[in-house]
């Protein structure tokens, strides 16, 4: 990671949402500009077939803070994810969808929490889904829960905010960015949840199907169930 050091960093993937990239940068901005500490928004293009570069391009005439990193191709989310955090300069590294279904008004709120954890996660308690992603949803928490006995209420949920020493710890797999509080838990940090608004896509479809909303991340649990059970936890002293 970059040794120039920001305040905070946010990071944004973005696959195919030209037209959700103003109107969230707007009001992101107007947050962040409140909150009166050195940031940069760093937006992730994963292969975006649509306009979504040329209007990232666009918002970055207007504010030089604004870094953007493009991929060759469509790779996922996790990888986007993972390339905002190895080239973020923030202490405190912010995490949120393009869509506007996460709302920027929280990110406050998440970083009032953080000042006493290393990690705080978003819960959508009124998700603004439809029927079939709100059931698969809750499903897929509860079932998480029960096998890995955590507390977390909503996995899926990407508006977080993270200490960086503590995402500077783990390593991503793809698939992995949902668990990411958990290991990060598993790793000795202090994970807090707060609630957090939710809206529906403001434009655009959704880029997960059955598979990769279920079928995947059930597979993927049952990594994390190993990861847990086999993790270095011990405690050692110094002998002279
Ligand atoms: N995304 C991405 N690459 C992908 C799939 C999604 O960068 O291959 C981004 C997408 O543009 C959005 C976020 O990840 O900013 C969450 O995707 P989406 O809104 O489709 O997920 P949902 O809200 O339906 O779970
Ligand atoms: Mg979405």
């Amino acid at each position: 990671m970059n040794t120039e050091r920001k305040e905070i960093s946010v990071v944004i993937p973005v696959f195919n949402e030209e037209k959700n990239l103003f109107p969230l940068y707007e009001r992101l901005i107007s947050v962040l500009n409140s909150l009166n500490k050195d940031y940069e928004i760093i937006f992730v293009d994963d292969g975006s077939r649509d306009k979504s570069l040329a209007v990232i391009r666009e918002i970055k005439k207007i504010n030089p803070r604004i870094k953007i990193i493009k991929f060759k191709r469509n790779y996922g989310q996790t990888f986007a994810l993972d390339a905002g955090f190895r080239n973020a300069k923030g202490k405190i590294i912010i995490t949120m969808d393009a869509d506007l279904q996460n709302d920027p008004e929280d990110i406050p709120k998440l970083l009032k929490e953080l000042e006493t954890s290393d990690v705080v996660c978003g819960w959508r308690r009124k998700r603004k889904d439809p029927i079939f992603k709100k059931f698969s949803s809750s499903l897929a928490n509860s079932v998480r829960r029960f096998i890995l006995k955590d507390e977390i209420l909503d996995i899926g949920c990407t508006l977080r905010a993270y200490r960086r020493e503590a995402l500077e710890k783990i390593k991503l797999f793809n698939g992995m960015h949902r668990f990411l509080p958990l290991l990060i838990e598993y790793e000795g940090f202090k994970v807090k949840q707060i609630e957090v608004k939710h809206h529906p896509r403001f434009s655009g479809k959704s880029k997960y199907a059955f598979h990769r909303r279920l079928v995947k991340p059930f597979l993927d649990l049952w990594i994390v169930f190993w990861m847990k059970k086999n993790w270095l936890r011990y405690e050692y002293e110094y002998i002279d």
